[in-house]
């Protein structure tokens, strides 16, 4: 739908967030009892004003009710499971319709055309096709817009870029911290990607990624790198992209009501600060949600964007308040070392952040590979190095960091989400 305002998309969010209401407050037992406990009628939401009167749901709520607690449709409506990996406890399940699937397939096609794609491209697929939402949102978005989609799944990562190769693949989609890895086999392989290859945009999610790996991603295969978000309690990828200005990310607010919170005390933030998105899905059949808690901290630009979409916009994640780490009382998210060390070229983006408790202090000690020349040679050039870069992170993080180069393959690759943070300390509540 094409919107010339913002009032115009207040207006559809509210009508649609009226018949969402009315939807669940027949089909879905979950929010009826919502309902009952806060003595609420479907007739108190009418606006989006009004949704503050409903309660936040969160992934404990999904737990609480695993598998099945949240349908709205009987179990034949239902034609796809999808579920989170449950690392952090039990599996989060997600539902979908027919309907549901066509929708989500809408969404990611417009994710994709909004990077600048189209039907006379290819998109290799490199996520993994399975509970995880990645593989498939992607895949049934690019068959949507006319995309000629090579799902290749995640793994075997010189077998990707020799397809890449034969197939002249134009795009492709992956956590960014495989692409890297990807872009380094590459190389190894002797290929040059202006010669040997025809890619010209890259997709990237699932993992918080700031703006050195960007340019690292963009510089090792001479593509335009774009963010995505998405997550699978909503319904996977396909909830805000990056248009080609990359400044920040625009939210599908036809399909999702956005709203931005101190993760705190649950009250709204004020425009254009910083806190939790919440958001309100206005389309779901089979899983209708009211005010889920993302844990995903960011902010909404006030500016207007130069490509004409009325959809407001996101910064890109810092990171989840749930990976935030509080290493002697202070927020640190994991992305905000990342970025010191890609600000440095000779860094190529592997790393590790330990975080340990020696006599009851953390430390927080942060490995770096370097490249085997750099390791093996001048030991001055290393100490320098490891000093400027751990000055820099005092000065970023306000916490003293150990910095420890590792020579080149030191750190385990990942070919999913790059497992940076390692948590020693084993207390409950922090990673
Ligand atoms: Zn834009």
């Amino acid at each position: 739908m094409n919107f010339k305002s913002r009032e115009e998309i207040l207006e559809y969010q509210n009508k649609k967030l009226r018949c969402c209401v009315e939807y669940a407050s027949k089909n879905s037992r979950f929010f009826k009892n919502i309902l009952k406990n806060f003595d609420l009628t479907p007739d108190d939401i009418k606006s989006i004003e009004d949704l503050q009167k409903l309660p936040f749901t969160t992934k404990n709520d999904l737990r609480d009710n695993y598998p099945f607690g949240l349908t709205a449709v009987p179990m034949d409506e239902i034609v796809r499971f999808h579920a989170s990996s449950g690392t952090t406890g039990k599996s989060t399940v997600v539902y979908y319709t027919r309907n549901d699937l066509d929708t989500w397939s809408d969404l990611m096609a417009r994710v994709l055309s909004t990077t600048g794609l189209t039907k006379k491209d290819s998109m290799q697929i490199i996520y993994n096709y399975g509970f995880f939402t990645g593989g498939f949102g992607f895949h049934y978005g690019a068959e949507r817009l006319g995309i000629s989609v090579i799902p290749t799944g995640s793994g075997n990562t010189k077998k990707q870029i020799e397809i890449m190769r034969d197939f002249g693949t134009t795009s492709f989609t992956s956590t960014p911290s495989y692409a890297i890895h990807l872009g380094e086999t590459a190389e190894e392989m002797s290929i040059i990607p202006e010669k040997d290859l025809k890619l010209k945009i890259g997709v990237f999610g699932g993992e918080p990624w700031g703006e050195g790996m960007r340019q690292r991603i963009e510089e090792l295969f001479h593509i335009n790198a774009y963010d995505n978000y998405g997550l699978s309690e909503l319904c996977g990828p396909g909830v805000a992209v990056e248009c080609t200005e990359k400044e920040g990310l625009h939210v599908w607010e036809d399909y999702f009501i956005m709203e931005v919170i101190d993760p705190k005390t649950g009250e709204l933030v004020g425009e254009g600060e910083r806190g939790e998105l919440v958001f309100t899905p206005l389309w779901k059949e089979a899983m209708p949600i009211f005010r889920y808690r993302t844990r995903d901290i960011s902010r909404v630009f006030k500016e207007k964007c130069n490509c004409g979409l009325h959809f407001r916009k996101i910064e890109r994640l810092h990171g989840r308040s749930d990976d935030m780490l509080i290493i002697r009382g202070v927020n640190i998210f994991p992305s905000q070392i990342e970025e010191v060390i890609l600000e440095n070229p000779i860094f190529k983006g592997h790393y590790s952040i330990i975080v340990e408790r020696k006599e009851s202090l953390d430390t927080l000690t942060i490995e770096i590979e370097v490249t085997k020349d750099l390791f093996t040679g001048n030991l001055k050039d290393l100490i320098e190095l490891k000093e400027k870069v751990e000055e820099k992170l005092n000065n970023v993080l306000l916490v003293k960091a150990n910095v420890r180069l590792v020579e080149e393959g030191a750190i385990p690759r990942s070919q999913g989400k790059a497992q940076r943070v390692i948590d020693k300390r084993n207390i409950g509540g922090i990673k």
